[in-house]
């Protein structure tokens, strides 16, 4: 069989044992220059893969801003597929603490409808206007890096705090990115906890990459944990014992497209539509139905980050 035959077979297997499983992919990054050339063919094979809901969150200025553009370059049927958090994560933080950051959220914010909360910790009771507005979801992705360490440590804690603190001012939940620095991002978390800028669902740790130690704690806090394609792999950076340990009322699932592309497609660029195979390896792993998996998860995603 051709590459290709191949190809096309396993993208046919996939949708088949799984198209009908509605599904929210957490954390993409469809508005990044790597989909530029492409990204309504992107949207459309993820609608057909029954992707109900995308939240794309931003890295830096550039993204923040470009999701504008973005949102206002699609259709009407498009756009009901899509919600933004807006945020810089850690590798800009030296950015967002010399070129005022803060303000800059602060007003691109004005050009989104918020999600409302009409008390601080039920997520059942939100609502959004239709003013046509791109609707903003959530606070992300911010957090700390220490893998990368492309911004000084210092600056990335203060970024970090200070857009956890404007998110609890919006109320909106965080989508938070923390890679070799879990214990700095417990402590945040936690005098953010003890200053109650935390909701009672204060948000998710995207692409989880931590021990189940660490779970525990930010479980108690009342956090959903985000996985993605590498626990499709061989050798899974995530502990299976980390899945099969958090309840799966606190999963959800995400492809950080562009990047992380779960198997059988590694190496090429990810996209929403292969969300449905870390459903799958999660069913797998906890031994459940896909189904229920589905519905679970979908479940959480909508309580935590709303749907259109
Ligand atoms: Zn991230
Ligand atoms: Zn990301």
């Amino acid at each position: 069989m051709s590459k290709e035959k191949q190809h096309a077979a396993q993208v046919a297997a996939r949708n088949f044992i799984i198209n009908n499983l509605p599904a929210y992919d957490s954390h993409t990054h469809i508005h990044d220059p790597e989909f530029q050339a492409d990204y309504h063919s992107v949207i459309a094979r993820a609608h057909a893969a029954n992707i109900k809901q995308m939240l794309l969150p931003c890295d830096d200025l550039q993204s923040c801003k470009r999701t504008l553009s973005f949102h206002a370059s699609l259709s009407a049927q498009e756009k009901k597929l899509v919600r933004y958090a807006l945020g810089y994560h850690p590798h800009a933080a030296e950015d967002y603490c010399l070129n005022n950051g803060y303000a800059e959220l602060v007003k691109l914010a004005g050009e989104f409808s918020l999600v409302a909360r009409t008390s601080s910790d039920n997520s059942a009771d939100r609502f959004v206007s239709d003013s046509g507005k791109p609707i903003l979801a959530a606070v992300g992705e911010i957090g700390l890096d220490y893998y990368y360490d492309n911004s000084p440590r210092a600056l990335q804690k203060r970024a970090f705090y200070e857009q956890l603190a404007w998110a609890a001012e919006l109320k909106l939940p965080l989508s938070i990115h923390t890679r070799e620095a879990f214990s700095d991002t417990l402590d945040i978390l936690q005098s953010a906890f003890k200053n109650n800028l935390l909701l009672s669902s204060p948000g998710v740790i995207h692409c989880y990459s931590g021990s189940k130690e660490f779970a525990k704690r930010l479980l108690e806090m009342g956090f959903y944990l985000g996985f993605d394609g590498p626990i499709t792999f061989k050798n899974a950076r995530v502990a299976p014992e980390v899945i099969e340990y958090c309840p799966l009322s606190r999963i959800l699932i995400e492809t950080d497209a562009p990047y992380l592309t779960p198997e059988p497609f590694r190496g090429e660029r990810n996209e929403p539509a292969n969300v449905k195979l870390v459903l799958q390896k999660i069913a797998e792993i906890k031994n459940v139905a896909p189904e229920e998996a589905a519905r679970v998860i979908y479940d959480n995603a909508v309580r935590l980050f709303g749907i259109n």
